[in-house]
């Protein structure tokens, strides 16, 4: 941990897995001998690089670019790319970790990487944007490749963003390689479902949870937070399974609409017009309350969908009492450690990202599929494999925790899966 001084983010994911992984290590003393975890805690390359760009005033502007390519024992590195003010190295470390045992999880031949900047993308015009996606990509291409490293979208970067990172790959290399990013536009490369696929994903994997208690989704009261493309795919399923979406969010505040939420509008909001949650609040009548967040409201199922860190000990005992049944993360570490621990000792069925969120790098991997065989796949077939590949990870998170015994733990179950295949694989490929 000294060798990262100040990397609070990345800290947190370490002990976060790591503190599952003791009944592994006693099985098998061979990943203690080749030092596997001490190995996997320091990434394979690190890229810190200056991004220039001019805004529409003339003014020249610097932000931070990076890229962290963390593991490739199972595949080249595959994770998103965040353009948030927040991002600085241990944002992008503590991703670019959680990216390798959840690519692992999915089953498919990926590594994990991150990467983003500190520039935000929010208030600048499209000009502005193209031109700071432009110049990140000027130094980014040098590294990336459908063989090497392949981004994707995360905070802040859609697919206006990975079009214009895009736009200027092809530019700069003559090729057009559509397997160098993900996330793309249906008509330059990209795969049906891959938009809807992170929210969709968490929804399915909640579904599945459910069903161990003998539930389903149909009647629930919901809420999301967030209001952007994990939050609003996870809406619109969950209200395809019956359910009743109560809540959503944005840094500013949240909304609370008994009616349900009006998801049509919200999109048009959030997706055409780039406003915040408040308009939909205005427009539609229901509640806005600034400054807090939306556990508050309470519900039966919570959907963490927006940031690391945003549903804490007391967000937690909120929800506790007004009886969650199951809370399963589209965001990333959304649930502070202490939360997590009320949530389990309450009895609450709690998966985390890693295992709860794959279903958007899934489906990454399924579009780069499609690129390689130049195919495109219908939105049912895509859909079938996404719903097939939730379904099989959190099979494989109860039937692991069983194995080691910690049964029930979604926690433990994802965290020694996935590290149990990258560390078979880092055995084999040598000291590298
Ligand atoms: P978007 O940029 O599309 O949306 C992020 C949303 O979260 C926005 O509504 C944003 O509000 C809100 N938000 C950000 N910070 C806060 C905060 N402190 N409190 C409340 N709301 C906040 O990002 P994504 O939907 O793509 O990503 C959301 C999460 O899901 C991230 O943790 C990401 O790592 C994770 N994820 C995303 C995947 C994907 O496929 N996109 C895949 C797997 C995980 P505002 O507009 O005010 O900033």
């Amino acid at each position: 941990l000294a060798r990262n001084a100040g990397e609070h983010e990345f800290h947190q994911a370490l002990h976060e897995v790591f503190d599952s992984l003791g009944p592994v290590l006693d099985r098998h003393p061979e990943y203690v001998d080749a030092a596997v975890l001490e190995r996997l805690c320091e990434p394979e390359r690190q890229i810190i690089f200056r991004v220039p760009w001019v805004d529409d005033s003339g003014t020249v502007q610097i932000n931070r670019g990076f890229r962290v390519e963390f593991n490739s024992a199972l595949g080249p590195y595959k994770g998103g790319l965040r353009f948030h003010p927040s991002v600085y190295l241990g944002i992008v470390k503590f991703l670019g970790f959680e990216q390798v045992f959840k690519n692992a999880l999915t089953g498919m031949p990926i590594g994990g990487g991150k990467g983003g900047s500190d520039f935000d993308p929010r208030g600048k015009s499209d000009g502005e944007v193209m031109r700071f996606c432009q110049s990140f990509m000027t130094e980014l291409y040098r590294h990336i490749g459908e063989y090497t490293d392949v981004p994707a979208g995360d905070i802040g970067v859609g697919g206006r963003e990975i079009g214009y990172l895009f736009g200027q790959y092809k530019r700069i290399t003559n090729r057009y390689e559509s397997g160098v990013l993900t996330g793309k536009g249906l008509t330059w490369g990209g795969s049906l479902v891959r938009k809807e696929a992170t929210g969709y994903g968490t929804v399915l994997f909640a579904e599945s949870m459910l069903r161990t208690i003998g539930e389903s989704f149909d009647g629930q009261r919901v809420v999301v937070s967030g209001a952007g493309n994990v939050a609003l795919y996870a809406i619109e399923k969950a209200q395809q399974l019956g359910a009743h979406v109560v809540g959503c969010s944005d840094s500013s505040g949240y909304v609370l609409d008994e009616k349900g939420i009006d998801l049509d509008l919200l999109r048009q909001v959030r997706e055409v017009e780039r406003g915040r949650v408040s308009v939909y609040a205005e427009r539609r009548g229901a509640v806005y309350v600034p400054g807090r967040r939306v556990w508050e409201v309470g519900a039966q199922v919570a959907l963490p969908c927006a940031t690391q860190n945003e549903l804490d000990e007391d967000d937690a005992r909120a929800l506790v009492g007004s009886g969650v049944k199951v809370v399963a993360e589209g965001a990333n570490m959304p649930t502070t450690p202490k939360a997590i621990t009320l949530l389990t000792e309450s009895g609450v069925l709690y998966a985390p990202g890693k295992a709860a969120n794959a279903g958007g790098v899934a489906t990454s991997a399924l579009e780069m599929q499609q690129n390689a065989s130049r195919d495109s796949w219908t939105f049912e077939h895509t859909e079938e494999r996404l719903a097939a590949i939730m379904r099989d990870i959190h099979d494989r998170c109860l039937t692991t925790a069983d194995e080691y015994g910690v049964p029930g733990s979604y926690v433990a179950g994802a965290n020694i899966s996935g590290f149990v295949r990258v560390a078979d694989a880092m055995l084999a490929l040598g000291l590298v």
